[in-house]
C-alpha cells in the first residue's frame, strides 16, 4: 500500500509517496551467539510480522545460519540481515566476511556505517559507499547509518554532518537510510518526534537532490516499547533500527505484541 504524502521543506513542496510498510531492524550487535539466539528466539513470538511491519534480524555473523533455519522453520517471515560486510568479493582479506558469504546464508539487509564501526573501526564513509555497491551487487539492501555527535548536535551542525556523510555513503536509491544520532545511541536520551520528522525531511531533500526520490528512511536511537509508536507513527519514519531492547526477551516482547495489534 503505497501512500502519498507532502510536506514543504525549505520553501520546497515536496510530496512523497511511502510504503505503509515499517521496517523493525533488530540488530544484535555483539550478542546472542548461536546457542543464545536460538534460546532467545524460541521465547519470541515471531510469527508477528504483518502488512504494517516487517521484522529484519540482524545477528552477529556466527548465528545468521542458525537464525535464518530457526525462522525457516518457524515458517516465520522475519528477514535476515548482518551487520556489515567486506568492500571486496574475496580474496585476502583476513577476518572479513563477503556480501556474497552473506547472500549464499540468505540475507536480505546489511547494515553498513553503524557509528560503533565508524567509531571503533574507523569506517569512513568512502567505505561504507564501496560496500554497499557491493551488497547491492549480491542483492543485499544495504542499510546505511548517518547520525550526529552529540558535540555537532550541539553546536547546530547536524544538517551538515549528514549531508556529508549523505553525499559520501549512500550510492542508489536502493538503499535504506537509518537515521541514528550518535547521542541517542544506547543512552536512552530521545530527540522529540517533531525533530526526528524535521530531520528525516532534510535526509529526504538531500537524497532527492542526488536523484535519490522515495528512500525509506528509519530512525534509530534508544527505540523501546514505550516510544515505537509515537516514532512509527511519524510519516516521514519509515522504521525503527533497535539495538539494546531487542536482545532481551522482557524488552522485545512488548514491543512485537505493541506491533503486532
Ligand atoms: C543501534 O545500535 O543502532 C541502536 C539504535 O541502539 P539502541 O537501540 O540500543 O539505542
Amino acid at each position: 500500500l503505497l501512500i502519498n504524502y507532502k510536506f514543504v521543506f525549505n520553501g520546497y513542496h515536496i510530496i512523497r509517496q511511502y510504503s505503509m510498510t515499517k521496517l523493525i531492524i533488530c540488530n544484535w550487535k555483539m550478542n546472542l551467539g548461536s546457542q543464545n539466539s536460538i534460546e532467545f528466539l524460541n521465547q519470541i513470538e515471531m510469527a508477528a510480522s504483518n502488512k504494517d511491519n516487517k521484522f529484519i534480524v540482524c545477528p552477529p555473523y556466527t548465528s545468521l545460519e542458525l537464525v535464518g533455519n530457526n525462522i525457516k522453520e518457524k515458517q516465520s517471515d522475519w528477514a535476515l540481515g548482518a551487520q556489515n560486510c567486506s568492500d571486496q568479493e574475496d580474496g585476502a582479506r583476513t577476518g572479513d566476511i563477503s556480501a556474497s558469504m552473506l547472500e549464499t546464508l540468505g540475507c536480505q539487509y546489511v547494515i553498513l556505517g553503524h557509528s560503533e564501526r565508524r567509531q571503533y573501526h574507523l569506517e569512513d564513509s568512502k567505505t561504507v559507499k564501496m560496500k554497499a555497491l557491493k551488497a547491492l551487487q549480491h542483492q543485499l539492501i544495504p542499510i546505511v547509518c548517518v547520525g550526529e555527535t552529540e558535540e555537532a548536535y550541539n553546536q547546530g551542525k547536524t544538517q551538515e554532518v549528514l549531508k556529508k556523510q549523505l553525499e559520501e555513503s549512500v550510492p542508489s536509491k536502493q538503499c535504506v537510510v537509518a537515521y541514528e544520532p550518535v547521542w541517542a545511541i544506547g543512552t536512552g536520551k530521545v530527540p522529540q518526534v517533531e525533530e526526528i520528522e524535521e530531520t528525516h525531511h532534510f535526509i529526504q531533500s538531500v537524497l532527492q537532490e542526488f536523484g535519490f526520490s522515495n528512500v525509506s528512511i528509519v530512525y534509530g536511537g534508544s527505540v523501546k516499547a514505550n516510544n515505537i509508536t509515537e516514532i512509527l507513527g511519524q510519516p516521514s519514519v519509515s522504521g525503527v533500527l533497535i539495538g539494546g531492547a531487542s536482545i532481551k526477551p522482557e524488552s522485545m516482547n512488548p514491543i512485537v505484541s505493541k506491533l503486532s495489534i
